[in-house]
């Protein structure tokens, strides 16, 4: 970390109210300056009352002549004002006795009130509800600038952090770190006209280019903060290769091995990837690449092809699931690919019982060159003899901090993180900057498309009918259970429920259960007993969400599919399609459909594509949701869309590797004034 990490004043307030501020993220003046509006309002004229528009909030200059509290339909406080082009009632459902003064004494004095609010024009006259309302001084000129609304918490009232924004800003340079040639070229004001602009925008500025966002100075606002998260994660990625990692050389003849015992020959893809790993594990700094593939594209042979150079060289590698089902049944695979070419692959997971844990985990010490089992492999005392590689599959399932546990227990291995998630390019750049990225764009040949009907739950019985031919042609079923988020017993019973329903429905059909709440082992032999044919239909809560794979099942049902979220579905779809038969799947639906619900539904109706899937998904949820766990706890970009600036973005990340290779002293103030401390949580 470069030096000068000073972070500048911190804000000048009373303990009660920094506690306040830090609850806001405000600790450091620059938070202050940095801390943007919401919205506006315009104080800057006084509006009639007989001209006000219908919609959208005025001010207007007003004589009080009637304070009274009513009682009917409720406890309320009316006050009747006027000014010379109309009346108006002024409402309030809950008052305390200092406001009612303040009118009176506005009454009695003759003095005059601004009242910013919108006008309604109901049966009884125009009124307005809860308005801002101020005694006027006299001589009092109506401001200059619009007013700024910022986001705040209890406590915190807009006057108290107007005030500490305005004094911040009168004690800070705000020196511009961008050229500002570099600026003009991009049409971006300068920081402080930026800056200062949106604290305090002059009446003459567009305020519905304000409002949306799209005016120059939130434009050099939004650049500037995507510009912090891109140094931030560009000094992260150059610092890793910074770091050593054990160089693994690999003769590739294990590899080999393996690809030449498979019914099946690479696609080019698949081919691509594993050349760009290879060649990832043989630099003396630790690989950290991300590996996107749709559903079905085939990333575990790559992972597998990857492991095998890894041991090739001399190291062992490590194999995690987020699920013990998904954790299992890449072990079972594994163990059936390379066990034949002298591998040792051995199986570790949470619950096994403790006795078989020891010896697995003195095998993970000394003979497995293999190691594959849930993130209980990093979590327990699991010490490896020589990991060179770290696979993780599902990445997306699993937060940093089990991802940093690797590096906390010493190990700085080669990683490899795969995901099914397709990320948005856009997203992909800015929250993934730090890590490389390789796509699997091309799925196995002879997939066969699934067609996928939406199926109103009154037409239940149709589908029965489906589930019932689709077996009596020797295939079997996935029968999805609603997802119940609220409460995992619920969801259990519901699960246990539809299970008893079909059996009683389909009574010659062998139909199994699986759900979360079950034994590890008992999982384990229901999902082996449909792997081999010996379920006919398996009822099942989400756990089979990620990765099973078994190319008989070729129709899905899922019940209430209007509760999953669009990634869920595109997963749980994706389990169907895996053999040479047609598939289908059915999303059984509960009208009436909320219009999020309906407009998910449409798109996994429309699509099969994950990464077409994923965009629509970034659209209706925005990135939040997309990044989980990686960015848990911290704020997201607060100001920048990454729809709507992905120019932006294309920018930051230029100029960020530029700065950090010419100016990184720059960079840093940068990161300072955007990040203060905060930096680390970007990444990992
Ligand atoms: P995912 O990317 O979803 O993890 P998998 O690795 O589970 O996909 O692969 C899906 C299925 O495709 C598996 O049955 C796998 O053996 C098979 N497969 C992988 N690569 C190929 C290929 N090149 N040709 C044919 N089948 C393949
Ligand atoms: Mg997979």
């Amino acid at each position: 970390m470069p030096a000068g990490n000073d972070n500048g004043p911190e804000i000048k307030a009373a303990p009660a109210l920094r506690d306040k501020l830090r609850k806001l993220g405000l600790v450091r003046r620059d938070d202050l300056i940095l801390h943007f509006p919401l919205r506006y309002e315009d104080e800057t004229r006084i509006t009639p009352i007989a001209e006000a528009p219908g919609d959208g909030p005025v001010q207007a200059e007003v004589d009080v002549f009637d304070v009274s509290v009513q009682f009917r339909p409720r406890r309320q406080l009316v006050v009747r004002v006027a000014d010379d082009t109309g009346e108006l009632v002024l409402r309030f459902l809950n008052f305390y006795g200092s406001q009612t003064r303040q009118f009176e004494k506005a009454r009695d004095e003759k003095r005059k009130l601004r009242v910013f609010g919108e006008i309604r024009r109901g049966f009884l006259g125009a009124e307005m509800v809860h308005p801002r309302c101020r005694l006027v001084g006299t001589e009092e000129t109506l401001p200059a600038s619009l007013t700024p609304v910022y986001p705040t918490v209890a406590g915190v009232s807009q006057s108290v952090l107007r005030k500490l924004i305005t004094a911040a800003l009168a004690d800070s340079d705000l020196l511009e770190l961008l050229d500002p040639e570099w600026c003009s070229r991009h049409s971006l004001p300068g920081f402080e006209k930026a800056v200062r602009t949106l604290h305090a925008p002059p009446p003459d500025v567009s305020e519905g280019a304000l409002q949306s966002r799209v005016h120059p100075a939130w434009r050099r606002v939004k650049f500037d903060e995507v510009f912090a998260q891109q140094l931030s994660l560009r000094r992260a990625y150059v610092a890793r290769r910074q770091k050593g990692a054990p160089v693994l050389h690999s003769s590739g003849q294990l590899a080999r091995n393996l690809l030449a015992s498979l019914p099946f020959s690479l696609t080019s893809a698949q081919q691509r990837v594993g050349d760009e790993i290879a060649a990832d594990l043989a630099q003396p700094f630790p690989m950290q690449r991300l590996l996107q593939g749709d559903v079905g594209s085939g990333k575990t042979i790559v992972a597998a092809v990857a492991a095998c150079h890894a041991i090739d060289a001399g190291y062992q590698a490590a194999f995690m699931a987020p699920t013990e089902i998904l954790a299992e049944q890449h072990y079972l695979k594994l163990r059936a690919w390379l066990t034949p070419l002298g591998v040792e692959v051995a199986w570790l997971a949470g619950s096994l019982k403790k006795q078989i844990k020891r010896v697995m985990q003195e095998r993970a010490a000394g003979s497995a060159h293999l190691v594959v089992g849930t993130h209980a492999l990093i979590q327990e005392s699991v010490d490896f003899a020589r990991l060179g590689l770290a696979i993780v599959d599902e990445q997306h399932r699993f937060g940093v901090a089990q991802r940093l546990e690797l590096r906390r227990k010493g190990y700085n291995p080669h990683q490899l993180m795969m995901s099914a998630t397709p990320i948005p390019r856009t997203l992909a750049m800015s929250y993934y900057a730090d890590l490389d990225v390789s796509v699997l764009d091309e799925l196995p040949p002879g997939r066969r498309p699934i067609t996928t009907k939406l199926v109103s739950d009154v037409r239940r019985s149709e589908v029965i009918a489906r589930v019932r031919g689709s077996v009596a042609a020797g295939r079997q079923a996935y029968w999805v259970c609603p997802l119940i988020e609220e409460s995992e017993k619920l969801q259990l019973q519901t699960a246990i429920d539809t299970h008893g329903a079909l059996t009683a429905e389909l009574p010659d059909l062998r139909i199994g259960l699986v759900h979360g709440r079950l034994k590890a082992d008992e999982k384990a032999a229901t999902m082996a007993a449909f792997a081999a044919g010996e379920i006919d239909v398996l009822v099942a809560t989400t756990v089979i969400e990620v990765g099973v794979d078994v190319p008989n099942a070729s129709l899905m049902v899922i019940e209430h599919a209007e509760r999953f979220g669009l990634a869920q579905l595109h997963q749980l779809r994706g389990r169907v399609g895996r053999g040479e038969h047609d598939s289908v799947c059915v999303l059984l639906y509960q009208t009436p459909l909320s219009e999020t619900a309906r407009a998910r539904l449409k798109v996994i109706y429309e699509n099969t594509d994950g990464f077409e899937i994923a965009r629509h998904d970034l659209h209706l949820r925005g990135p939040g949701e997309f990044v989980g766990s990686r960015q848990s706890g911290v704020p997201l970009l607060r100001y920048a869309d990454l729809e709507a600036d992905t120019d932006l973005i294309e920018w930051a990340h230029a100029l960020a590797e530029q700065m950090l290779r010419d100016d990184p002293e720059r960079a840093n103030r940068h990161l300072v004034r955007w990040l203060g401390g905060r930096e680390e949580m970007l990444r990992a």
